[in-house]
């Protein structure tokens, strides 16, 4: 994480606190693996609209400050991208929630015009964000979550925004230009083959064409959102039903 960002009051963001949070908790200069493709940096966007218990982000999702060198300055970011302009291809948003920032267009715009591709990570609560960003050719790669059946959208994310999110899944499979995945968390205490079999088969009946992540959830250690029991046993991927439309493939599974 790069330390060359000043702390600031600047935005305010929407998490539990909301406390001098600035929109972005922090920077990961450098990854090969977030964006296909891509050397990339990841903004990491302060907030959350969910409450995942199984999130292992919860300082990012809070909204609160960083303990060690503080928050980010949009501004700052802004100058650190333009540095490395031809060491980077790619920027990844993700959080958080990027999409609740309500300067989002305005600083991918920004980033945009430096030159460099764009990744959205979300959690495909904010189709008018998504709709808007798409409609002005601001994005080139999507990675959505999907984060449980209607039923349950609820339990795994401690809001009702499914129909939210399937505007935002419809949209993503009603275009062709900007390719997308979909990702499912798994933890056995909240979602089950059921469940995933559910999922699949949503994703054909939209014609979804790209790979399906089931990704089973591990615990490094860390603090998480909600105190989720240990899994008692994981995911039987072997039961699941093969979509003939799209790829499905795991991760640490
Ligand atoms: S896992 Fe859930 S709570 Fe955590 S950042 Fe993602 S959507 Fe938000």
């Amino acid at each position: 994480m790069p330390k060359d960002f000043s702390h600031n009051s600047h935005p305010r963001v929407t998490g539990d606190g909301g406390r001098d949070a600035l929109p972005i908790y922090d920077v990961t200069p450098f990854t090969m693996l977030d964006f296909p493709g891509k050397c990339a940096a990841i903004i990491w966007f302060s907030g959350c609209n969910m409450r995942c218990g199984y999130c292992h982000n919860p300082q990012i999702v809070k909204g609160l400050k960083k303990k060690e060198g503080g928050t980010r300055k949009i501004e700052n970011v802004l100058e650190f991208l333009e540095k490395r302009k031809g060491l980077l291809d790619g920027v990844v948003l993700s959080g958080g929630e990027a999409s609740i920032y309500p300067g989002l267009p305005d600083f991918v715009r920004k980033v945009k015009s430096m030159g460099y591709a764009i990744k959205l990570d979300t959690n495909g609560t904010r189709p008018d964000v998504v709709s808007d960003l798409l409609d002005n050719n601001l994005l080139d790669y999507v990675a959505l979550d999907y984060k449980a059946p209607p039923e349950k959208f609820k339990a795994v994310t401690g809001i009702s925004k499914f129909r939210d999110f399937e505007k935002t899944l419809a949209l993503l499979c009603a275009q062709k230009t900007v390719p997308f995945e979909v990702r499912t968390t798994v933890h056995t205490a909240l979602m089950n083959e059921r469940d995933i079999a559910a999922i699949i088969n949503s994703l054909e009946n939209r014609r979804y064409k790209g790979t399906y992540y089931v990704q089973n959830y591990i615990n490094n250690g860390g603090p998480t959102l909600g105190a989720l029991p240990k899994q008692s046993k994981e995911l039987d991927i072997n039961i699941l039903p093969h979509p003939s439309n799209f790829t499905l493939a795991f991760r640490n599974f």
